[in-house]
């Protein structure tokens, strides 16, 4: 809660229309892999949590959102798993620590 990501600036995503999922996120369970090399093996703690009405989050959306820290055990990537609002969708994204998209 004390770990606060490098604010990126990185333009939001197209945000899905209102009565469609994004593919990769759905009512069954998807498994969260390291961006940097493809394994499965990566673990999370909770890195950072803002409620806000600014553009503070990293993935350029403006409102709440939170960051999980991440880190894989079988390369030295690690990033935040990042879930931002934005006038009333809800994106997610993978951001490097220190400041680049991943
Ligand atoms: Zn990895």
């Amino acid at each position: 809660m004390t770990n606060t990501p490098s604010p990126i600036t990185r333009a939001p995503t197209s945000a899905p229309a209102s009565d469609t999922l994004r593919p990769n996120i759905d009512f069954d369970c998807d498994q969260v892999v390291c961006p940097g090399c493809g394994e499965q093996y990566v673990h999370f703690s909770l890195g950072h949590f803002e409620s806000t009405d600014g553009y503070t989050c990293p993935l350029g959306t403006r409102g709440s959102w939170l960051a999980l820290d991440m880190y894989c055990e079988h390369c030295p990537t690690t990033w935040h798993l990042v879930i931002g609002e934005h006038k009333g969708f809800t994106l997610i994204g993978n951001v490097k620590r220190g400041g680049n998209a991943a």
